[in-house]
């Protein structure tokens, strides 16, 4: 597939360090490099309600061990930024524990994801009809609200992805102005925490064929004063890395942002649209 990505920034992926995903690190640099990417993230899977969660730390620290040490190797010369980073999954349902992660795995972004409710498996498993669907959304933007006022990350991870199972699998398109008020307290909660909003691109390459979220959130995200959009292909092999970018910035210029945001050291850094 043809891909103009050049100069733009991949801040959500996986590689075999995560449970899902069995890319090799240095493929998926390797394909950063190749599209001459402004910076690239690996952000393996943290899920802090797994249940052997010494074998996760393993895997994270071999994930930041592998990054750093393939980008002072043989990506040295590279234009590309390398980034270390996590998706914290579920970081509120066992927070002593995230934060002692957090703590103990210096990275330079971490994305906020909330992939299961408390005490439910992953979006992904559960079966819907219209009226579970809206009950399951209802106590996910109430659990979102909740990490979003705790912060434990630099960027909100896919907003509204049970609806990559909801509308994607099922078919089933809820009326979202119910949770109106409910979305705009996350907005607010991040923007006055000064963390970004993450469109991810996964989408486009799967049934539900639009971004999580879709332009109306990010116009929103603006208005309630939020500043930073990262953006993540939620690439878990390498052929997908930077797959969706250019598309998800040509959105986010024209909700009026000034340009992308990738994380150094939990610090923003904007890349600014070309005028
Ligand atoms: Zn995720
Ligand atoms: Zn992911």
């Amino acid at each position: 597939m043809l891909q103009s990505c050049k100069g733009l920034a991949d801040c959500h992926t996986h590689t075999c360090y995560s449970f899902d995903s069995e890319a090799d690190p240095a493929e998926m640099l390797a394909r950063a490099d190749e599209l001459e990417l402004f910076a690239y993230c690996v952000t393996d899977h943290c899920e802090m309600n797994s249940t052997d969660l010494a074998s996760l730390e393993r895997d994270m620290k071999a994930s930041v061990r592998a990054v750093k040490q393939l980008r002072s190797s043989r990506f040295q010369d590279s234009a590309t930024h390398f980034l270390t980073g996590l998706e914290l999954g579920q970081g509120l349902q066992n927070r002593t524990e995230a934060e002692r992660f957090l703590r103990e795995i210096p990275v330079d972004f971490v994305i906020g994801s909330l992939h299961n409710l408390a005490g439910e498996e992953d979006f992904y498993y559960l079966s819907y009809t219209e009226e579970t669907a809206a009950a399951y959304l209802e106590r996910y933007f109430d659990e979102l609200l909740e990490m979003a006022e705790w912060g434990g990350f630099d960027s909100l991870g896919h907003l509204t992805y049970p609806l990559r199972y909801i509308t994607g699998i099922y078919r089933i398109r809820p009326d979202m102005t119910r949770y109106r008020y409910k979305v705009d307290a996350v907005l607010s909660a991040l923007a006055k925490g000064d963390r970004a909003l993450e469109v991810n691109t996964s989408g486009l390459r799967n049934e539900i064929g639009e971004t999580l979220p879709t332009m109306e959130y990010l116009v929103r995200f603006r208005e309630l004063g939020g500043k930073h959009i990262t953006i993540g292909s939620d690439a878990h092999e390498a052929q997908h890395v930077g797959a969706g970018l250019e598309q998800a910035a040509k959105m986010i210029k024209k909700a009026g942002f000034p340009g992308i945001t990738c994380y150094i050291g939990h610090k923003p850094f904007l890349i600014p649209f070309d005028k």
